[in-house]
């Protein structure tokens, strides 16, 4: 039986091998260019930064690995060959959605309970982005699922917390402010959370998202319900609200977190497979806006990465695609590609990196400092 190790870097390469034919990447340890890193202060203070993280959780075998390349048709021929991309993202954290990302936007893999809405225990991206380019409220924004996910803005860190992160939307709760107690039509779209249907956690009252309909993002309930009803899916809602936000406020920094994914735990691998090419489109769909819009176009980077995996198949302690439960290779063996402003394009990387790499990255890239992130800057993408 291949060890853990074994099986994570065969990931790696049958992923690498693939790209290196099917969409002529080169690898990146054959490189000798140098970096088309965007230098200057103008540059400097026009770059913009969207994450999406392509959730939540999927395995290699249904994305980059060879068997899974038909559902990725979007990233694998438009985005992919624009891309830096790390074939082994690790992640050595707990693998519960909120716990998860919440260590992807600190750069510090979180303790915090996967089921309740606390803050994260470190300042976040957005806390440091703020702070260090004395950016206001309005540049640094997140578009997530609802379960836990209102906290994710900003920590309770001491000289950063409250008031000093992004703010968050949560497109499900303007839906449901929006519809006023009239759900009708909309519960495939209001569906919350996959893994513990009886969490639903207090939040903010509808008046505050109202408010963000109406003054932020310059949309009338009327307008808003009506483009709900053209939806499939939760996460079709959330770019909808994303690509309102770039043209309404144009974030420097915004961080989209993709969900549709996670109904693999109903144990439907159609509707898993379903939400995967639905996400590949949505990701396609973003770059399209970032080409579109004149406040991000040559001058954006778009990362898009898994929260993590799931469970392989050949785990006696899991059930397979449903679940992320054994902490195994697989579950924690991801992939991430970065696009656009100062990325070379259509590289392989193999070499192992981690989800806590992605903070200190972009604040490498943007000009902030981490500091108290556990992770290292990327270098291949300085
Ligand atoms: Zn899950």
């Amino acid at each position: 039986m291949a060890s853990a190790h074994e099986i994570a870097s065969h990931l790696g390469r049958s992923r690498r091998d693939f790209l290196r034919s099917a969409a002529g990447l080169a690898l990146g340890s054959s490189l000798v260019s140098g970096s088309p890193f965007l230098h200057g202060e103008t540059a400097a203070l026009k770059r913009k930064v969207i994450v999406v993280t392509f959730g939540g959780g999927a395995r290699d075998q249904e994305t980059f690995a060879p068997e899974g390349q038909v559902n990725i048709p979007h990233m694998l021929n438009e985005l992919a060959p624009q891309s830096s991309f790390f074939t082994q993202t690790m992640n050595r954290g707990i693998l519960g959605h909120y716990v998860a990302t919440a260590s992807l936007a600190t750069g510090v893999y979180e303790t915090l309970n996967n089921f309740s809405a606390v803050p994260p225990e470190h300042p976040t991206v957005f806390e440091y982005f703020r702070k260090d380019l004395h950016r206001p409220s309005s540049n640094a924004w997140v578009v997530a699922p609802s379960n836990g996910f209102n906290r994710i803005g900003e920590s309770d860190s001491r000289g950063y917390g409250p008031g000093t992160g992004a703010r968050v939307i949560l497109p499900k709760h303007l839906l449901t402010a929006a519809a006023n107690g009239n759900n009708g039509g909309y519960d495939h779209l209001l569906r919350d959370n996959y893994e513990t249907p009886l969490y639903t956690p207090q939040i903010a009252g509808g008046e505050v998202e109202l408010e963000q309909l109406d003054r932020i993002l310059k949309l009338s309930v009327a307008d808003f319900t009506a483009h709900a009803r053209t939806v499939s899916s939760p996460d079709e809602l959330s770019v909808y609200i994303a690509k309102r936000l770039m043209q309404q406020e144009s974030p420097s920094l915004l961080w989209i977190t993709m969900h549709d994914i996670d109904v693999a735990h109903s144990g439907a691998y159609s509707l898993y497979i379903d939400a995967i090419q639905r996400t590949d489109r949505l990701c396609a769909e973003l770059w399209k806006e970032v080409q579109s819009n004149p406040e991000y176009a040559g001058n954006t980077t778009l990362f898009i990465l898994p929260d993590f995996g799931r469970d392989a198949d050949e785990d006696a302690g899991g059930n397979g695609f449903q679940h992320h439960r054994t902490g195994d290779a697989a579950s924690r063996t991801t992939w991430m590609m970065a696009l656009g402003a100062g990325v070379r394009q259509g590289v392989v990387y193999d070499r192992p990196v981690q989800s806590i790499d992605l903070v200190p990255t972009l604040g490498a890239m943007m000009g902030f400092s981490p500091k108290l992130s556990q992770g290292k800057p990327i270098t291949e993408l300085l």
